[in-house]
């Protein structure tokens, strides 16, 4: 039998942003309620160590830091609940939400921290070998290559932004790409190409993902060239797919304001959405730092900014009653 949820906070995805949310608005007495989603505890879950989330002097486990998340908002007695929405109605407040389960949620704001996934390739070794060798962030792994050989693929801003991280530390950074030109800004295709460390590798994809077992790691790419068909190996040990996020906004669409790339719109240097009383926070809205620090910070903000809301409008109700 479905059941109905009520709550004045409705939060959308367990990520940095959704968990810092929950936390913010549990603690301003909202009782929220925050729904998982697909991915619980989202990207950080798929990357290995993490140093550069502070507070931590030794390096920590991206899946650690997410548990650690959880438990906290747990505690301070925020409801988490393992759901999938399917199907949301922003159209008047309070907004609903449908769950796979069936359930409704009814939130008087929502806070959608639904993030972004990374685009990637589709290889079975490449899923073989994530976190170990493969990644999809350069500024969570790459310290872990350090005067080692890696490669980065892609055209774009975000591979060449990766690709110039990582010359400070790896000793070589191949950036294959599918074409003979990239797509990134010419102030980073110039930096890339005066960056001795750096190879292009026109027209090519990449195969298959080499590896071992045991230690499991990569060890090089077998590629092919898609003009000449012609096949080559690489010796290396990481490789960073760089092909591009996706913001998971799916549902939203035509419902909230979305940018050209499906990025919900928000207000400059805020978190407030195109109706009001909708806050988005991390990934979803930031296709720019898209760090998990950064990720908290917009939860915290639309935390604050939802108790904002329900005070102004609490205010509104009562002038008007
Ligand atoms: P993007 O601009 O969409 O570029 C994706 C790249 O991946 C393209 O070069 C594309 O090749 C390649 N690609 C896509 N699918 C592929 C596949 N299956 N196999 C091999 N290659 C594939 O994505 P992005 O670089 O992540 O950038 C996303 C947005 O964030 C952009 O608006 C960008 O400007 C912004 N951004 C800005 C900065 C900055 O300002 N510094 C940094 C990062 C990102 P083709 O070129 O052949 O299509």
């Amino acid at each position: 039998m479905p059941t109905t949820h009520k709550t004045k906070v409705l939060i959308v995805g367990s990520g940095a942003a959704g968990y810092t949310a929950a936390l913010y608005a549990t603690r301003a007495n909202l009782a929220p309620i925050l729904i998982k989603g697909m991915q619980p505890g989202g990207q950080l879950t798929i990357t290995t160590e993490v140093e550069n989330f502070p507070g931590f002097p030794e390096p920590i486990q991206g899946p650690w830091l997410m548990e650690q998340m959880r438990q906290q908002v747990e505690n301070v007695g925020a409801t988490l609940i393992d759901d999938l929405i399917v199907k949301v109605d922003l159209g008047r407040r309070p907004f609903t939400l449908i769950g796979d389960s069936g359930n409704r949620y009814v939130g008087e704001t929502l806070i959608i921290a639904t993030g972004a996934s990374a685009r990637w390739l589709g290889l079975e070794s490449e899923k073989k070998f994530m976190g170990f060798g493969v990644s999809a962030c350069a500024t969570c792994d790459g310290f872990f290559f350090r005067n080692r050989e890696v490669a980065v693929v892609g055209g774009g801003n975000t591979a060449a932004t990766e690709a110039l991280y990582l010359t400070n530390h790896a000793s070589k950074v191949y950036v294959i790409h599918r074409r003979d030109e990239l797509r990134a800004e010419k102030t980073l295709q110039e930096r890339l190409r005066k960056n001795p460390k750096v190879e292009m590798v026109w027209n090519s994809v990449i195969d298959e993902v080499l590896g071992a077992a045991n230690p499991p790691g990569v060890t090089g790419l077998r590629l092919r060239d898609v003009k000449t068909g012609a096949i080559r190996q690489l010796r290396l040990e990481g490789v960073f797919i760089a092909i591009g996020h996706t913001p998971n906004t799916e549902l939203f669409a035509g419902q909230l304001a979305l940018d050209g790339e499906g990025y919900i719109k928000t207000t400059p240097g805020g978190v407030a959405t195109s109706v009001p009383g909708v806050f988005a926070a991390g990934d979803v809205q930031d296709h720019i730092y898209r760090q998990a620090i950064t990720a908290a910070g917009t939860g915290c903000m639309s935390a604050l900014d939802a108790e904002r809301f329900l005070a102004e409008n609490e205010i509104l109700a009562e002038n008007e009653a």
